[in-house]
């Protein structure tokens, strides 16, 4: 914390020398150097590092509400899942190690492979699944103009045709001006005519009949993506 140094043993120190009457709280705790931490011994922060005490001061006083809000509910949690299934807890710290020995990028996926006791990561992958929140639909049931008027009635019916709107669906269209194979999400209507919204934008008036069921709405949407690095804030 007081001079950058990276890579080498580091000790817990106090910004506010403990003989001055400092905490032993973790807000009055950083991490520095052995020389550094020697150094600076029991003279106060802005007399040693001036340069930086201003920032080491801020971090201090930075409000610990997430820790303490991990530290208050991790047993909790650990002891409600031990209770169902035998359940094992480790470090951060191994997380890393594994995960540096093992030679893997860090990536959410490394990190949750890493975690724990054991010998070698084998496989890794290139490809993640990502379930993101699209929700069931909506209750209300009209629509309403610019100035907050109802401006039609939705029908209280879900389904159309056995299809609602959001499932993922493949229409093969034989003829006409929407041949061809669409999938994607569709949005239903009583009279049977449809819209897909495929990656490539919205197809309209798709009669029912050609529509194939992939998959129901159930509230999630799903994509694949390419392994991503992690930044510090995940
Ligand atoms: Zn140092």
């Amino acid at each position: 914390m007081y001079c950058g140094i990276t890579n080498v043993p580091l000790n817990i120190a106090h910004v506010h020398p403990r003989s001055w009457g400092g905490s032993d709280r973790v807000s009055n705790l950083v991490l520095a150097c052995i020389p550094c931490n020697e150094t600076k011994s029991n003279h106060p922060v802005e007399e040693f590092a001036p340069k930086r005490a201003a920032d080491i001061l801020k971090r201090a006083k930075a409000p610990l509400r997430d820790a303490a809000a991990v530290n208050s509910t991790r047993w909790a949690l650990w002891r409600a899942l031990d209770a169902i299934l035998p359940t094992h807890t480790a470090s951060g710290g191994r997380t890393k190690w594994n995960r540096t020995r093992c030679g893997l990028p860090k990536t959410h996926t490394s990190d949750a492979l890493a975690v724990g006791k054991l010998d070698a990561i084998t496989e890794t992958v290139t490809t993640v699944l990502v379930a993101g929140c699209a929700g069931r639909g909506t209750h209300t049931r009209t629509r309403s103009d610019k100035h907050g008027f109802p401006r039609l009635h939705m029908p209280r019916q879900k389904q159309f045709f056995g299809y609602a709107t959001g499932d993922l669906v493949r229409a093969v269209v034989p003829t006409g001006k929407k041949q061809g194979t669409h999938t994607g999400r569709v949005a239903v209507r009583a009279t049977g005519s449809f819209n897909i919204t495929t990656t490539h934008g919205t197809v309209q008036g798709i009669r029912h009949k050609h529509v194939r069921l992939l998959q129901r709405a159930d509230g999630y949407a799903y994509t694949t993506q390419p392994e991503r690095a992690r930044t510090a804030a995940a």
